[in-house]
């Protein structure tokens, strides 16, 4: 089988080939239908995030060890099990999901795996879906998604969970507006399921114009730009006072600054996007406005079945998918780095 693999950091991904592998004990074999192409991507092709005033964050320190097959937005179909995964049908149609952690501290007995100080997540740790086949390591981790389009229903491993995680702690979703700070494919993604969660409404923030005029076609009640130097001060103005919560989907040093900037007192600035830099905050008003700066990572395996389980009663969030070959994904990965995708790119076995 091909799979394309990280084999040196800044290089593009080497396609390399391999036997297809054999599900042992509680693994699952998927042939890859759909994988999404996702930002992080970008960052672990590289190895390293930037944590702002010249420093860096290294993957490698952080337990990722070459070759590794990225991709960890993928639907599949089985087609093989192990041993001990014998309740798995063959050829169901599956989403794999990625966020998997060693199954047996604390975190992951609360069931909070994305937590987990040792994680095995399929695509950054372990091999995922940029090729023809991938293994599951266990049961728990397939969502069969029925008769959903799976390149529609592919980003939801990633971008989707992640997002339901950030509006998740969003505790005023019903009520008051949420700012949501980037309109890429997570910034529609997460306008999506926001309106699907019953969301009060978006107020939509992003640099680049036709991104804002996607967010703006896909609902959202305001938008404004956040190169503008005044972005905090209209979006205080547009709330009456401030916002109650941000989720940042950028995480950048200018747009944390946005964020921060335009809360209300007993808002919540929830940081999601690892686009790098970093905030100087001054510590009183933190306390004297009861404000609180909270990072939220990927999504919990309950959270995942809580995402399907809407799906499946909504309807999948109606987010641009474009689809292109596996043989791509290169190509794929400069187009994002340049900015140049609206929606999700999402790469097939064609
Ligand atoms: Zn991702
Ligand atoms: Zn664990």
């Amino acid at each position: 089988m091909r799979m394309f693999q990280v084999c040196v950091c800044g290089q593009p991904l080497q396609c390399n080939e391999a036997p297809t592998p054999e599900p042992k004990g509680s693994e699952i074999l998927l042939k890859v239908l759909a994988a999404g192409v996702c930002h992080s991507d970008l960052h672990l092709a590289d190895g390293w995030f930037d944590l702002g005033g010249g420093k860096k964050l290294s993957l490698a320190d952080r337990g990722m060890k070459l070759p590794v097959t990225l991709g960890h937005e993928n639907v599949g179909e089985v087609v093989a099990v192990g041993p001990d995964a014998k309740s798995v049908k063959i050829g169901a149609r599956i989403l794999a999901h990625p966020w998997i952690g060693c199954g047996i501290c604390g975190p992951c007995s609360r069931g909070e795996e994305n937590l987990c100080r040792t994680m095995r997540s399929l695509g950054v740790f372990t091999n995922g879906g940029y090729a023809d086949y991938m293994i599951v390591p266990h049961p728990r981790y397939l969502f069969d998604i029925g008769e959903l389009d799976s390149t529609r229903a592919a980003p939801l491993a990633c971008s989707g969970v992640t997002t339901f995680g950030a509006l998740k702690k969003v505790s005023t979703i019903k009520t008051e507006p949420t700012v949501i700070i980037g309109a890429g494919g997570l910034g529609l993604m997460c306008q999506a399921l926001h309106k699907m969660m019953g969301g009060h409404s978006a107020i939509v923030i992003d640099t680049d114009p036709v991104k804002r005029a996607a967010a703006k076609k896909a609902g959202a009640a305001h938008v404004v730009d956040g190169g503008a130097p005044n972005a905090s001060q209209q979006i205080i103005d547009i709330t009456n006072g401030g916002a109650w919560a941000v989720i940042d989907l950028v995480g950048s040093s200018q747009s944390a600054r946005i964020g921060y900037e335009s809360l209300i007192k007993g808002g919540k600035y929830i940081i999601v996007g690892l686009y790098g830099g970093d905030l100087t905050v001054s510590l009183p008003p933190i306390p004297m406005r009861a404000q609180t700066i909270q990072g939220s990572y990927v999504g919990s395996l309950p959270e995942m079945k809580e995402l399907i389980e809407l799906v499946k009663s909504k309807g999948l969030p109606p987010v641009p998918v474009a689809t292109r070959p596996l043989k791509d994904v290169n190509a794929v990965m400069d187009q994002l780095r340049a900015g140049k995708v609206v929606g999700r790119v999402v790469l097939t076995p064609a």
